[in-house]
């Protein structure tokens, strides 16, 4: 069964098309620039030389009919006829309170994510333009929406209500989300998985650290709590967002003259990483300027690692006991030294790393990075949320 996985941005639109149950990649890609000058079409095959066109991208629509031209052309596609896609994954960063667990789109889901757009901002609009666009070009193609979100359906009033008046969880839906639920998910399976473990019979945290980082607690495969919040601001300093800050550095810096969108900018885009060390969002920028001796670069780094190892304690104590610790995503699989000091002085909580293994270990491998005896296992599982749609997508649309 083929099944194209979408992820449509603001501006962008990654894809991939999977054969299921294997999980084989056939092709995946990135349309950029949507609605911007500068329209490009990047398409890959594995094995082959990847294609790329400079067009016009006026709208998801535009890119997606650019995606399905591609997978069907003679010379660089990978099958004959669209009729061949046999269901559609979109990824979505929020299901709101009613999206629960990924489902089929029809018109009632439409409409439900159109009604929390204002929760939704940034995300809910493309994803929306995205499904619409499949809609059109793939008329009777099952689609099926995969939730950033709904992994974390499963915590507890306690950890997801904000001690703020009720009535703004009532009225305007205020409240603990929690986002990369569809990575969390992944991984937390998967290690139970490499462990021959049931998931049901293990604490794990998981941290999925990359361009945005969240920490999760799963419980018995339950999350339990997360570090984002109402939006993918709360937790941990990122790339370009702070994390959790006192609430009332935004009102200070309102009184002082910024507006509600300049504040806004200010944690979302000139934070974290970059907002600390003034160089750069990219860790692997930031990690250079540090071994050269930049200290604000220093800093921020130990901002993270300080952050990080704090929300391991907490979700420790939150579930009386942690059995596995995994890293992940662009940082988490790829920055040994930051698991390293991460999981140095943590033998009270019963983690302790091989070092060498840590350092040796090939990239793109799940691999168990505990030193022999260590009472928590810690593991390193590289992300693949893109196949989780596929697999959701795929057990649904039949
Ligand atoms: P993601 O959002 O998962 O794609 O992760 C992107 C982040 O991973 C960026 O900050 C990259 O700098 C970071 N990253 C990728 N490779 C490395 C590496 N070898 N060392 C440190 N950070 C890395």
């Amino acid at each position: 069964m083929k099944v194209l996985v979408i992820n449509a941005g603001s501006s962008s639109l990654k894809y991939q098309l999977f054969e299921m149950p294997e999980g084989k990649v056939l092709a995946k890609g990135l349309c950029e620039c949507i609605g911007i000058e500068g329209g490009t079409v990047t398409h890959k095959r594995p094995g082959k030389d990847d294609y790329k066109i400079q067009t016009p991208l006026d709208n998801h629509e535009a890119a997606l009919g650019w995606v399905l031209k591609l997978l069907t052309d003679a010379e660089l596609g990978v099958i004959a006829d669209i009729s061949e896609i046999e269901a559609v994954g979109h990824r979505i960063a929020h299901g709101g309170e009613k999206l629960r667990e990924s489902c089929l789109i029809d018109d009632e889901v439409i409409n439900y994510l159109e009604s929390i757009v204002p929760i939704n901002p940034l995300h809910g609009p493309p994803a929306i333009a995205g499904m619409r666009g499949c809609r059109n070009l793939m008329a009777g193609v099952p689609m099926v929406g995969v939730f950033d979100t709904s992994f974390h359906s499963t915590m507890p009033e306690k950890a997801y209500i904000y001690p703020i008046p009720y009535e703004l969880y009532e009225q305007k839906s205020i409240r603990r989300y929690g986002f990369h639920g569809t990575s969390h998910r992944y991984v937390a399976h998967k290690v139970a998985e490499c462990m021959g473990k049931d998931i049901k019979d293990l604490k794990i945290i998981t941290c999925h650290l990359g361009n945005g980082s969240s920490i999760t607690a799963i419980d018995g495969g339950k999350v339990v709590d997360t570090t984002m919040g109402f939006t993918p601001q709360e937790g941990i300093l990122m790339g370009t967002r702070s994390g959790s800050v006192d609430p009332t550095i935004v009102t200070y810096l309102q009184s002082q003259g910024m507006t509600a969108d300049e504040v806004e900018k200010m944690l979302n885009k000139q934070s974290g990483l970059l907002g600390v060390s003034g160089k750069s969002s990219d860790a692997r920028v930031v990690c250079d300027a540090a071994a050269a001796g930049d200290k604000r670069a220093q800093l921020a780094l130990q901002i993270l690692y300080y952050g990080i190892k704090k929300y391991i304690g907490a979700f420790t104590a939150a579930m009386n006991g942690l059995d596995v610790l995994v890293f992940t995503a662009g940082i988490g699989e790829n920055d040994r030294d930051l698991r390293a000091i991460v999981c140095r002085d943590m033998d009270y909580l019963g983690i302790a790393l091989d070092e060498e293994v840590n350092k040796t270990v090939a990239r793109g491998t799940n691999a168990d990075l505990s030193a022999a005896g260590a009472r928590v296992r810690t593991w390193v599982i590289p992300t693949d949320e893109e196949y989780m749609i596929a697999q959701d997508t795929a057990r649904l649309a039949k």
